[in-house]
């Protein structure tokens, strides 16, 4: 078990520097509180997916379109096959074996219509999935729990009653009461002096694809926004999917400060969306680390792994480092400050652009990112409030954001958090 490896190695690299021998756990001792966790998202398990020399019949969740490069690891066309999933959780336990918990934000089910589908199958998917994920790493526990320590929290949200395709929560003003439970979780949480962690799968604010396509209802997206407002001081990082794209969403305060920041994490499914007016929305397969400081669970970096689809059906299933957030982006850590930092980089330098959108479909498109799409990109990153992305839009995303000062209070906080 990690943790206490890591524990006993802290205690020997005392005991060696008291006696004044060197430290063989040095590395360790830099980085005793980062540890790691690993989120994965939207697997979409096509359980139909089979080489065959008709295109069209490859896989049911290509619908219309035929699986023209179908290989062992999947189709562009396609939702992913077992063998895509297998590799996947293969690859995590070979990249990170031990990490301190798992985050998998669902989506499991292929892009089948639900009639065509039926509850047994949608119930053997995710069985399957769990049971590989727990074979592969057992006892591990994904969701619920943020360790099983006094003072961190895990809120798991089930954000689908927000989807504005969900018919039965139109008329509600707080399906499942779902709204006013998290409050009181994080009120209670900031009285306990515990720090959160939030999960969930669709996403507030808009599609970074489409210009004006979002996925809440407005009302909900609303409560969301304020939920966070309200609450961002014990809440250290949101982690959503949903997407299958890479991304992510900053939360400002009245005051235009950065307070918080979702990070949206690629899918293992490579399925090119159908939504229309999205050209050629397909993805690598993607699986992310995260490694954050156990003591104040401020997200200190992401590492996001991927698998050249086309690649590995020809070569093979070699799962590779795709970047490092801090190092492809010139920032200390992703925090909140940080992350609008990389946000200002990508609005203001074509060349960082261009860099977050490669990896916006994991180095699946690599076209070139033009005004229009900055405009899309950025306003969807900036702006989670529906009036304010609108207002980004007309504005062409140009408008120095969020004022010029926060350069100097992010240095501000990191000399205040390098002195703590
Ligand atoms: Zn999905």
């Amino acid at each position: 078990m990690s943790v206490k490896l890591l524990l006993s190695c802290l205690l020997l690299g005392e005991v060696q520097a008291l006696s004044g021998r060197p430290c063989s756990c040095s590395f360790i001792f830099r980085r005793s509180w980062t540890w790691n966790f690993w989120h994965i998202t939207d697997l979409h398990w096509d359980h139909t997916y089979e080489l065959t020399d008709n295109p069209e019949l490859v896989c049911e969740s290509s619908g219309t379109s035929p699986a023209a490069n179908a290989g062992k690891f999947g189709d562009y066309a396609c939702d992913s096959p077992w063998n895509l999933i297998n590799s996947s959780v293969y690859a995590m336990k070979e990249i990170l074996p031990d990490p301190d918990f798992i985050v998998w934000t669902g989506d499991d089910t292929p892009h089948i219509p639900n009639e065509d589908l039926g509850e047994n199958a949608v119930l053997s998917i995710v069985g399957n999935l769990t049971h590989i994920i727990q074979q592969v790493f057992p006892g591990g526990y994904y969701t619920e729990k943020l360790l099983s320590r006094t003072g961190y929290r895990m809120l798991v949200l089930n954000t689908n009653l927000y989807y504005d395709q969900n018919k039965l929560t139109v008329d509600m003003e707080d399906p499942a009461g779902q709204f006013s439970w998290a409050d009181q979780v994080l009120t209670d949480a900031a009285n306990d002096k515990e720090k959160v962690y939030i999960i969930g799968h669709v996403p507030p604010g808009f599609f970074e694809k489409k210009r004006l396509k979002s996925w809440y209802r407005s009302k909900f997206n609303q409560k969301y926004l304020d939920l966070i407002q309200k609450h961002h001081s014990v809440i250290f990082g949101q982690f959503f999917g949903h997407h299958h794209t890479d991304s992510f969403r900053m939360f400002y305060n009245s005051k235009d400060s950065p307070i918080s920041t979702m990070f949206l994490s690629p899918g293992v499914t490579p399925w090119k969306t159908t939504l229309p007016g999205v050209v050629d929305g397909a993805n690598n397969p993607g699986i992310r680390v995260f490694e954050y400081d156990t003591q104040t669970l401020l997200v200190k970096d992401v590492v996001t792994y991927y698998l050249n689809l086309t690649r590995a059906n020809v070569a093979g299933g070699r799962w590779e480092k795709e970047y490092r957030l801090t190092e492809s982006f010139k920032v200390a850590d992703a925090s909140p400050a940080s992350m609008h930092h990389v946000l200002e980089r990508i609005a203001n330098s074509h060349c960082y652009l261009q860099k977050y959108y490669e990896f916006n479909s994991v180095n699946y498109d690599l076209t070139e990112c033009d005004s229009n799409c900055r405009t899309d990109h950025v306003c969807a990153a900036r702006e989670v409030d529906f009036k304010m992305y609108e207002n980004c839009l007309k504005e062409g995303g140009a408008a120095a954001i969020h004022g010029g000062w926060l350069p100097i209070l992010s240095v501000a906080l990191s000399l205040v958090l390098v002195s703590r």
